[in-house]
């Protein structure tokens, strides 16, 4: 597979290299240098989910990684269910939060992990990161047994939900958390002091495992051949997706790319809209960044917009005619949670916001899905409160919740930070 920096297109990059590196000069992204089309694409969509999957990302990614060991990759990373609801006779839900973490980003952080695991050259290699709460468990659990590779997580001590610190601070083996007597600001901060400490750097074989890693957007096209094969004709459908950073978009948008050509794709957002109001005006105009009831896309300046772009620009796709984009209010996505609670179906705000998005704009003879990004077990409260009643955990977070945490507490400091890091 060859890539190159969006940013400095002479720079190219091996999968292997764009992987491990993250990002390339100046902070570019990482980005295929072309896509070529999948050779049959009915025949995929006929297929079960894994080897599909195997089709897909040997496709995209070519002879780096021969087909067994991209086998065993796929089968360990995706080794949880994906479902696909019928609303009702147009209108499905692609429910991606059936991983451990309860978000769609275990495809992503699993996928990744799973090539860091298969690039790994025996040296060592920590992955130090820092977390507000949500994306800790995806990499905990993600890297959680991964053999030669330690997981290093930072959180604000008392800032995250006892639920989420749960989720990510009982696993113990290779996993080690840390809760810092400070704020997120700090957490990140220490996090890169670490970085630019070359002895600590080399020591630990430092990686980010950066959420705009090119292993993690590749994973994540393989779920929309699930919702094309989900469809009774794919040239009707219409796509809706939550959007933050646009990380899903894009995936959705490369599956186009090589070949799955359904109709068109809804980038739904909150009212961080920068992205609805770019494409309405031509005006990049970032405002600041504004809380809602969605905070996973609490995000004003998405970090993958210019794959977007890319993706028009130097791929040909026709963004025009099939990428719209809409804002919606709290208000609207509490409504929207409301409304498909009526019909029978309890969702996430997220996913509730994408599928008011479609509803508001699918037409008679289309067919729409909508991607389910998080389990509405994940946001409790907002639930409560839109509902007005209280849910029972599900089995997943019962079984976490009596688990022993294990933790160290440290001050905000550096110094304290390198000794908990045994340096
Ligand atoms: C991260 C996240 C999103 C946004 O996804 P992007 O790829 O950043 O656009 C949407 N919903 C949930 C639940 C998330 O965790």
């Amino acid at each position: 597979m060859h890539l190159i920096n969006i940013k400095h297109p002479s720079e190219g990059a091996s999968f292997q290299e764009a992987v491990i590196q993250g990002l390339g000069r100046d902070q570019g992204l990482y980005f295929p240098r072309e896509f070529m089309p999948l050779p049959d694409v009915e025949g995929l969509l006929q297929e079960n989910f894994i080897p599909r999957s195997v089709a897909v990302l040997g496709h995209l990614i070519g002879d780096e990684i021969d087909e067994p060991a991209l086998n065993k990759m796929v089968a360990s990373a995706f080794d949880f269910p994906l479902e696909v609801p019928a609303l009702d006779a147009r209108v499905s839900a692609l429910e991606l939060f059936h991983g451990p973490s309860l978000a769609f980003k275990d495809f992503g952080a699993r996928f990744m992990a799973a090539c860091l695991a298969e690039f790994h050259d025996g040296g060592p290699m920590t992955i130090l990161t820092a977390t507000s709460g949500d994306t800790g468990a995806a990499v905990a659990h993600a890297y959680y047994g991964q053999p030669g590779i330690n997981v290093v997580i930072l959180y604000p001590k008392g800032r995250i939900t006892p639920l989420q610190e749960k989720l990510f601070c009982t696993l113990g083996g290779n996993v080690q958390t840390i809760a810092v007597e400070s704020d997120f600001d700090t957490c990140q901060h220490l996090v890169k002091a670490c970085f630019e400490d070359d002895e600590l750097r080399q020591g630990l074989g430092l990686n980010s495992a950066n959420s705009i890693n090119i292993a993690r957007l590749l994973a994540q096209v393989c779920y929309y051949f699930e919702a094309g094969a989900a469809v009774s004709d794919l040239s009707r459908l219409v796509l809706s997706v939550p959007s933050g950073n646009f990380g899903n978009l894009t995936a959705g948008l490369i599956a186009r790319a090589i070949g799955l050509d359904y109709k068109r794709i809804i980038a739904a957002t909150n009212t961080n809209d920068t992205v609805p109001r770019f494409l309405a005006t031509g005006r990049w105009d970032p405002y600041p960044t504004v809380t809602t009831i969605t905070n996973a896309m609490d995000v004003s300046l998405p970090n993958n917009f210019p794959r977007v772009m890319e993706l028009g620009e130097r791929h040909g796709l026709p963004l025009e005619s099939m990428l719209s984009s809409m804002a919606l209010s709290d208000a609207e996505t509490a409504e929207a949670m409301r409304d498909l609670r009526q019909r029978g179906y309890l969702a996430d705000p997220h996913s509730a916001l994408a599928w008011a998005a479609l509803d508001r704009s699918l037409l008679p003879d289309e067919e729409g899905v909508f991607l389910c990004t998080a389990h509405p077990a994940k946001f409790l409260e907002v639930l409560e409160e839109i509902h007005g009643m209280e849910w029972p955990l599900p089995p997943e977070l019962e079984a976490v919740q009596d688990k022993q945490l294990l933790s160290e507490t440290i001050p905000g400091e550096f110094a304290a930070l390198r000794k908990a890091l045994g340096h």
